[in-house]
Parts: C-alpha cells; structure tokens; sequence
C-alpha cells in the first residue's frame, strides 16, 4: 500500500477539514486474488437484469435523455415485491446514499443518535458528516444487542439487521418492541444482509412499517442480488417519511440512478426464481464454511449473513498474523485492530472454491 501524500488544504472549509470519510475494503487491481473482503456476491446477477441493461444501453437515443427522476417503474416494481404500495418505497444511489439522506431527514435532532458500539463503520461518518451526535451502546459479551440497552431519551436509532460485522441477527419481535418504545422518533433498520436470513419473512421488519408510522427500513441490490457495481438501495417507510426522504434527494440530486441502474434494478427483482436458488446456494455455502472453520478450531459467531465473524482462537497467532499470513498467499479478509473485535476476522462467503481455497491456506498457516 502507497502512503497518501497530505492534500494542501488551504481552500478547504472547516467542515471539509474535518472529515473523516469511510474507508471501504480493498478493491485490488490484480487478478487471481481469493477476494473474501467486502461481501460481494460470488455469483453473477440474475441474466435478465444483464439483458434489461443492455437494451438501454442498445437504443442509441436513450441515453441522451434524462432517467426518470423518481425511478417510479423500480419502486413499482419493489412495491409488488413486497405488497406494499410506491409511496411506501424509495430508493438511491446505493444504500449509503439513503442512509444519508436518511440521517439529513431524521437525525437532526437534540438528543443523541443510538447504535450499537459494534456496527457498521459508515454510521459514526454520516453522524460527523451531518453533526449528528452519536451515543454507542455496547453489544453484550456475546455479541447480541440487547433492546433494554436503548431505554434512553433520543434522537433516533439505527441498527444493522443481521448486524455488520458480525452477523448476527436481531429478532423482529425486539425490533418491533424498539418502535412501539421510541414512537417520537425514528427508528431505521440497515437490512443490507436480511435476504441471508434463513426465514427471510420472519426476521424483515418490511412487515411493520404499516404498523409503525416511525419505522424505516434499508436494503440493498449490493449484496444479495450481486450488484454492487450498480450502485442501487432502498427503503421501505410510512409515506410521509419517504416523502422527507424525496424532499432530500431532490434538495441534493434529482437523477441518483440512470436508466441503466434503473432498468437492471427493476429486471433483478422481475427475476424471483434467479434469486431465490442464489441467496439458498450462499446460504448452504455458509454453513459448509462455518462446518470447516469450526474444524479448524475458529470460534464462529452465528451468521444470517453472507458473511461469517469468526476468531481463530489460535495458541500463537492472533487475527492480524493470520489476516496477514492469508494476505501473503493471495487470500483476503477483512480484520479491524479496533476495542473488542481485534481477535476476529471477517470472512466473506465465496464461491465452493473459494472457500476451498481458504481453508487450505487457512489449514497451512495453522
Ligand atoms: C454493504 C452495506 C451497505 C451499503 O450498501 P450499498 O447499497 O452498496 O451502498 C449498507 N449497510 C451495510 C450494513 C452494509 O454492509
């Protein structure tokens, strides 16, 4: 890795200073590398999702005009997906745009923003971003949140389900016990990795938000439907929230997805037979994976994700040798030297020969 060079920051507002922006997982530029990192899908996106891209970009005329701005054919689409109707549903360039525009939306407020300590990384940055103070509440000692942790007055909540990195998930009835409780504000539930859940209609919190007017939800096409590079989220609301939501979007950017994101988005969700053999593929994927790493004497947490969160547990070597030693022969996870976690790795689900591979390199190392 190349050491940056410090920017001249002369011209630069007080508020551009003072980032301190997300920084995501590795994208390396060489092939042939067992890229286990950032919880990409190891399998292409659904065939028809690729043709419906590829007619937009076939009509030459096309691109020439603007996307449709509300992208009201996707979130039709998500909307009978789910049985909800469009102006329950909104969506944005990636989920981290919406959480955003989330945070713009509804976390601008007196009281302090609850999430748990352990989380993903990229809400303590949105609360900078926006000047949104922020209240960590720890995990317990197994990793779990517990609800009666969030009994204090605030501003909002937002929590990843299945939680980010350590898969585990938190159940609906909890989830639906921290909206009744915090009905004066907004309580948003991250659903990045939702569709690893085994019973995916039990553990969604999609079927509360007609039940709770302060319930937002989030997903996202990154993950399950193995279009990262797409750049496509959403989220799932009472209408008056979501037209906060477009109040945002349209204050900062009326076009976040081009007819190409739009069109493939719509066609992968069209495609539920595609889908479904993926997301249960990556599901028994993973419990293969946990299966091995347990052998090798790794402490696994349990994962609803595609993703597991798992200590080597080893006499000598910590996590980082390990995340290292793997490193050296081409192999990449993800390890955090931060409070806590420092001893697990994260491990993406690859495909049967990925994992393969790991496992071997793992068994050699250890
Ligand atoms: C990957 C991820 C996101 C972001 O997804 P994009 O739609 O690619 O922006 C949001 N939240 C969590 C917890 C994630 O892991």
């Amino acid at each position: 890795m190349t050491t940056p060079t410090l920017p001249n920051t002369r011209l630069w507002s007080d508020k551009a200073k003072s980032l301190s922006p997300y920084v995501p997982g590795e994208q390396p530029k060489h092939a042939n590398l067992c890229k286990l990192n950032t919880n990409e899908n190891p399998f292409a996106p659904s065939p028809k999702a690729i043709a419906a891209m590829r007619a937009v970009l076939d009509d030459e005329a096309v691109l020439r005009l603007y996307p449709e701005p509300e992208s009201d054919a996707l979130r039709q689409a998500l909307a009978d997906f789910h049985g909800l109707d469009i102006d329950e549903v909104f969506v944005g360039n990636g989920s981290d745009e919406v959480l955003a525009l989330v945070f713009a939306s509804f976390f601008l407020k007196p009281q302090p923003l609850l999430t748990p300590d352990i989380g993903y990384s990229f809400y303590p940055v949105y609360a900078d971003t926006f000047g949104v103070e922020l209240q960590k509440i720890p995990l317990n000692a197994d990793f779990c949140i517990d609800i009666n942790d969030y009994q204090a007055p605030c501003g909002g909540i937002i929590i990843a389900n299945p939680n980010a990195p350590t898969g585990v998930l938190l159940s609906l009835a909890d989830i639906e016990t921290l909206a009744r409780r915090h009905s004066d504000s907004v309580v948003v539930i991250d659903e990045a990795y939702i569709d690893y859940a085994d019973d995916v209609a039990a553990a969604s919190a999609v079927s509360l938000i007609r039940k709770y007017d302060n319930l937002v939800v989030t997903q996202t096409f990154s993950k399950s439907r193995a279009l990262a590079g797409l750049r496509v989220g959403m989220a799932f609301a009472n209408p008056s929230l979501i037209a906060a939501l477009s109040a945002m979007k349209n204050s900062f950017n009326s076009y976040p997805l081009d007819r190409v994101a739009q069109a493939g988005a719509a066609a992968s969700i069209a495609d539920g037979e595609y889908f479904e053999q993926k997301r249960l593929e990556v599901i028994a994927l993973r419990a293969a994976l946990v299966n091995d790493l347990n052998e090798l004497g790794f402490k696994v947490l349990p994962s609803s994700a595609n993703f597991v969160f798992a200590a080597p547990n080893h006499h000598t070597l910590s996590a980082k040798d390990v995340f290292e030693k793997l490193r050296e022969q081409g192999v990449i996870v993800r390890h955090w030297q931060k409070e806590r976690i420092s001893e697990y790795l994260r491990i993406t689900v690859g495909t049967a020969e990925q994992n393969a591979r790991l496992i071997q390199v793992l068994t050699q190392i250890l």
